[in-house]
């Protein structure tokens, strides 16, 4: 008996089967076999009067049943039939065909986003398009706080929000979402407020923990389009490798200083992916963090508006999505720019030859995993120093040479000078070892206790046995010992 092949985003109707056995000799005794089967493809796949819906194309062996005898292609048991939703916008076909069932919207919304209803592009269909979309935020820091208020604004249906932060005054600075009075609270439950007051109608997930490896592509699947707002490599990497893996658009978005990116990653839709652009990460310490280099507070503005442009665009399927392209743009300059992306053949994830099929582990790719226990002297724990053991051995005048890794704009800010603090920042400092005594017992320090981490693996590959790591930085220190001390 023939087969119909269904496409991944209709199997939930047809039993999460790829293929369903029909009876019949014609497409009509086809369709209506499968529907008979599973009736609840009928309004998936045909509208009001009983037409196919027009972004339903039946294919038989590779060609358009428009262009044969279309109900009546005569069909037989070796025939290669298949259902293929269009894709619009080269994206976002699950949300088209949830947007054919999709509730209509009611007398507030239609007030709500009557400007947009207005608009040929969007109207009643793009606005519907949109209430059944879903899109997953990484992050709900700089990029995440504009793409989150204009998503929502837009009403997009569902949003799920990825963060396990706490709201910091140091966030106030560029994450809008969040207000004075959301200071200490956990950054998602501030954003969910706010999304809930700007409009009521979009759902809001919230996965209150980092995005890894094991639970990324869990989190990931029940979204239509996935959005980076993340500021380091390992998520990076992650919501790229998690998106190509499960056919999902990632509209990338990059921040720092005065310097921006976007693009969109889809090689489903035929365009590269993030590896294709940076197939390996950069070695730690090289590119700087925005906590350790700073940004702009107004730039991650400009770009998430532009990742949210761009999600809505493949949602409603208008215009010329950023698949392919890097737009570049630099807020000094006030300058926009384009560079043209090209698929990589050869890369290990969107290649032809594609070497990883599943998630790895991303802390270790980029090489930010802390000192491996063969490189720790004892137990899993003494290669670091608590603010409060500091203290208690400065007290008790243990020599100790303490060193600054941070940048010198950030000494300024504070720092333990009094306590003979030595700064060497930590692009200088592996040229700098040489400055050090491998007899003193030597404890490193920085903001939060990534950068001296990465200055604790430099000594230690140099030789350096006894050297201590401030747990949570200056920071720390100034949460626990020293409440005077200026925090940035
Ligand atoms: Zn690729």
């Amino acid at each position: 008996m023939p087969k119909i092949a269904i496409p991944t985003a209709l199997r939930r109707y047809a039993g999460e089967q790829a293929f369903v056995t029909v009876e019949g000799t014609t497409i009509k005794d086809a369709l209506a076999s499968m529907t008979a089967q599973y009736p609840d493809l009928l309004k998936h796949l045909f509208d009001a009067s009983g037409k196919l819906r027009s972004f339903v194309n039946v294919y038989v062996n590779d060609e358009d049943i428009r262009y044969q005898q279309q109900d009546d292609t005569l069909i037989s048991e070796d025939d290669d039939i298949a259902i293929i939703p269009s894709i619009a916008g080269g994206a976002a076909s699950e949300a088209e065909l949830r947007a054919a069932s999709a509730p209509d919207l009611s007398k507030e919304e239609i007030a709500r986003y009557s400007r947009h209803l207005i608009m040929p592009e969007v109207g009643m269909e793009g606005q519907r398009k949109l209430k059944a979309a879903s899109i997953l935020l990484i992050g709900t820091g700089g990029l995440g706080s504009p793409l989150g208020l204009y998503l929502a604004a837009a009403g997009v249906g569902r949003l799920g929000l990825v963060d396990f932060d706490v709201v910091d005054h140091s966030n106030l600075q560029r994450q809008i979402i969040h207000g004075t009075k959301d200071v200490g609270r956990p950054k998602i439950e501030s954003a969910k407020d706010r999304l809930n007051d700007i409009n009521p109608y979009v759902q809001i997930d919230t996965h209150e923990f980092a995005l890894r490896a094991e639970n990324a592509l869990d989190i990931v699947k029940d979204y239509d389009i996935v959005i980076d707002g993340t500021d380091n490599f390992q998520t990076r990497y992650l919501a790229n490798d998690a998106s190509v893996l499960l056919g999902k658009p990632n509209v990338y978005g990059s921040i720092f200083r005065f310097d921006g990116q976007a693009s969109v990653f889809h090689p489903a839709a035929g365009g590269p992916c993030y590896r294709c652009l940076y197939p390996e990460p950069p070695p730690p310490g090289l590119v700087p963090s925005c906590a350790e280099g700073g940004v702009l507070g107004i730039l991650p503005g400009i770009i998430g508006v532009i990742q949210a442009t761009e999600a809505v665009k493949l949602i409603i399927g208008q215009g010329e999505p950023l698949i392919g392209r890097l737009l570049l743009f630099d807020a000094l300059k006030m300058k926009f720019k384009e560079l043209k992306l090209r698929k990589n053949p050869d890369c290990p994830l969107c290649g032809e030859n594609a070497t990883i099929k599943e998630l790895i582990d991303y802390d270790q790719f980029c090489g930010i995993t802390p000192p491996a226990p063969e490189v720790k002297t004892a137990s899993a724990d003494d290669w670091e120093i608590t603010p409060t053991q500091l203290k208690a051995r400065l007290e008790r005048g243990d020599k100790l040479t303490i060193i600054d890794v941070r940048e010198v704009h950030e000494w300024q800010i504070c720092n333990l000078e009094h306590h003979g603090s030595t700064l060497i920042p930590l692009g200088e400092f592996p040229s700098r070892v040489s400055e050090l005594n491998p007899d003193e017992e030597i404890v490193l320090q920085c903001k939060l206790g990534g950068r001296s981490a990465k200055a604790y693996n430099v000594l230690k590959e140099a030789g350096f046995t006894n050297i201590l790591n401030l747990k949570g930085g200056i920071i720390a220190w100034a949460d626990e010992v020293d409440a005077t001390m200026a925090k940035y």
